[in-house]
């Protein structure tokens, strides 16, 4: 009878010994790069806490990987020990066993045991300084609450799928999760056949992403323990438990989908010049002043009350939309165009719906209201508070050049500087709906340059490619030609 060890006196070429262990977590099967190896990593633990990890390799895979569950304890003898080159160690374990077709594994029948492993997580609210950062993973616990649709992307050659879970922690904030391909067949199954129990789960060496402010996504070293048997995760559960009111409302309103400010607009956040922004960035922060006071523009234009794109569809009118295929009376939607500008430079922006309300302080219907009257907004005091403010802005460029050549922006969101920043956005909006990815209203007819010489000052912005903070990866155009009977009025 082999000796039972603790995993720490387990040393490479030894013969002879057994091990109690724990499975802590399985990561995906993955291709070695330009091998045709095949692995997948595991990490087992003991009851002193000490932490191996374990291997297994090609055509073993189907054969072991199975045997081995999460969370549940084996008895595992004389697998191949062997020390982790240091350029290969992860998570800080330097030992590996090479679990082969060979290799002796008894479960050992137990109750689940709290597992003696301690995670560092990162609060949510520190996500940010992690975003798009290709050196650095985080490892969060939350609770899954909802999950979006799943969707399917070409990249290139391959197929993806890709689904997001939306996890929230006990502050009550959320962040959403993707899980991609492997992850989503394994634990996003488990996941959604358990998502009215509310799952916890940790997920370790996640990717913090730059996406409607910040959001995680599975890369390929990651796991996901789904509701793990671990202190800080059975509290959460409990948590959940007396809080179901409130997960009710959250999935209720799906106020997650919104941008989450509070997690990412922070007045102490790195943001860039605008003479640095550049189009290599996907998203920029930037602390800038707003103007619009020498824009001529509309203010609104008429959209599809579900998907926000251009119609031609007349106030109110019920139609058909032919982006979105719902049928839904038309609405206007604010939409104009800012100057951002700090010491460095001024680049052109885009602000659309509340966002752009909220800065108008006009709604659409106002705006509406004023262009078919032909009167002008009355915008003096907006224009010259607006002089007297500094704001951080998150912006996005736009992928489609006007003719005029400038690199145009979409803002995703903002917040004032010197101020809280607002998060009356983020709770109790029951309009939170998918937005379309981009909107293309051709409104170049309405003015000509001829037009616009009446005033020196003004620019042209009316032409543009209507861009949103989008909740689907969808790079497809609606094309709308906007209704040009009231170009007379505005000249
Ligand atoms: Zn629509």
């Amino acid at each position: 009878m082999a000796d039972v060890l603790p995993i720490r006196n387990i040393t490479p070429n030894m013969k002879n010994w057994c091990c109690l262990v724990t499975i802590q977590e399985k990561q995906q099967v993955t291709d070695s790069m330009g091998t045709p190896t095949k692995k997948q990593k595991m990490i087992f633990y003991d009851s002193e806490g000490s932490r191996v990890e374990g291997i297994i390799f090609n055509a073993d895979i189907p054969k072991m990987s199975p045997i081995l569950q999460v969370y549940k304890k084996y008895r595992i003898s004389n697998a191949d020990v062997r020390n982790i080159p240091e350029k290969f160690q992860t998570s800080g374990l330097t030992m590996q066993w090479v679990i082969t077709a060979r290799t002796v594994i008894e479960e050992v029948s137990r109750e689940e045991d709290i597992m003696p492993v301690k995670f560092s997580f990162t609060e949510f609210a520190d996500l940010a300084q992690y975003m798009d950062d290709k050196s650095k993973s985080v490892d969060v616990l939350g609770v899954v609450i909802s999950s979006l649709d799943k969707k399917t992307i070409s990249k290139s050659t391959k197929q993806s799928c890709v689904q997001k879970f939306v996890l929230l922690n006990e502050e009550s904030q959320t962040v959403m999760l993707s899980l991609w391909d492997n992850f989503l067949n394994n634990e996003g199954q488990i996941l959604l056949n358990n998502i009215q129990t509310y799952p916890v789960v940790i997920g370790r060496r996640l990717k913090v992403n730059n996406y409607n402010g910040v959001s995680l996504s599975t890369w390929f070293d990651s796991a996901v323990l789904v509701d793990p048997p671990i202190q800080e995760a059975r509290e959460l559960k409990n948590w959940t438990m007396r809080n179901t009111k409130l997960i009710a409302q959250l999935i209720e309103t799906k106020a997650y989908i919104k941008y989450n400010p509070e997690l990412f607009l922070k007045a102490d956040q790195k943001t860039t010049l605008i003479c640095n922004v550049s189009l290599s960035q996907k998203t920029a922060l930037v602390k800038a002043n707003i103007s619009f006071e020498d824009i001529f523009q509309k203010y609104w234009y008429m959209s599809c009350g579900k998907c926000n794109r251009a119609t031609a569809a007349d106030y109110g009118i019920e139609f058909t939309c032919n982006s979105c295929k719902e049928k839904s009376p038309a609405v206007p939607r604010c939409r104009f165009d800012i100057d951002l500008s700090d010491g460095s430079g001024v680049i052109p922006a885009s602000i659309f719906g509340d966002l752009a309300e909220k800065l108008l302080t006009f709604t659409a219907l106002e705006a509406m209201d004023h262009f078919n009257q032909n009167r002008e907004l009355p915008l003096e005091f907006v224009h010259s508070s607006l002089k007297t403010k500094t704001f951080l802005l998150h912006i996005k460029p736009v992928q489609a050049q006007l003719a005029d050549a400038r690199q145009r922006y979409t803002v995703l969101h903002y917040s004032e500087l010197g101020q809280e920043i607002d998060s009356a956005q983020l709770i109790g909006q029951p309009d939170a709906l998918p937005i379309s990815a981009e909107h293309r209203v051709q409104t170049a007819q309405l003015l000509t340059p001829g037009e616009s010489s009446s005033g020196s000052k003004t620019r042209l912005r009316l032409a543009d490619k209507f861009d949103e903070a989008e909740t689907t990866a969808i790079d497809d155009f609606a094309t709308a030609t906007d209704n040009c009977s009231k170009r007379t009025k505005l000249g």
